[in-house]
This record gives C-alpha cells, sequence and structure tokens, in this order.
C-alpha cells in the first residue's frame, strides 16, 4: 500500500523548525529527462536529495532525512545563487 502525501503535508523543517519545507524542482539534477524534485528550508537552506517524484522527496523530508553539509550542495545550489547574484 503506498501512502500519499500531498504537498500541504509537508513538515517544520527539522533543523531549525522556523518553516515548513517547500518542494522545488532540481533543475540542476536532470535524468532521463526528467527533472528531480527536493524540499527545502527557505530560512536555513537544509534539505533533501532530490527524488523523482515530489512525494518521495516530501516522505524524506517529514523523515527528518536532510543534510545540512554544505560539501555535497555546493555544486549544486551554489551555482544558483552566483546566478542569482
Ligand atoms: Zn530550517
Amino acid at each position: 500500500m503506498s501512502r500519499t502525501i500531498s504537498a500541504y503535508a509537508v513538515k517544520r523543517c527539522p533543523v531549525c523548525g522556523k518553516s515548513i519545507g517547500r518542494a522545488l524542482v532540481d533543475w540542476e539534477n536532470k535524468g532521463d529527462g526528467m527533472h528531480r524534485v527536493y524540499v527545502e528550508c527557505p530560512m536555513c537552506r537544509a534539505r533533501t536529495n532530490s527524488y523523482a517524484n515530489q512525494n518521495l522527496a516530501i516522505e524524506s523530508w517529514n523523515d527528518g532525512n536532510v543534510s545540512t553539509n554544505r560539501t555535497y550542495q555546493e555544486s549544486l545550489i551554489g551555482f544558483l545563487e552566483v546566478k542569482n547574484g
């Protein structure tokens, strides 16, 4: 039986607790012609890995499976921050 999790079921950030996570498309990580999705905290930038669909990303987030380790993110998010100025 599969669980159905809507975007409204996203929990608060397990790291800072200041905001609920938001599902974002990982534009830098395109596999098989499909962009992957991850959940990120807009306050502290904690995030999940990228998943094939939103529900998987949200489920990971709600399980507290997030990363605050910038070493993995630098190549992905740092790229965007430079472009955004
Ligand atoms: Zn946070």
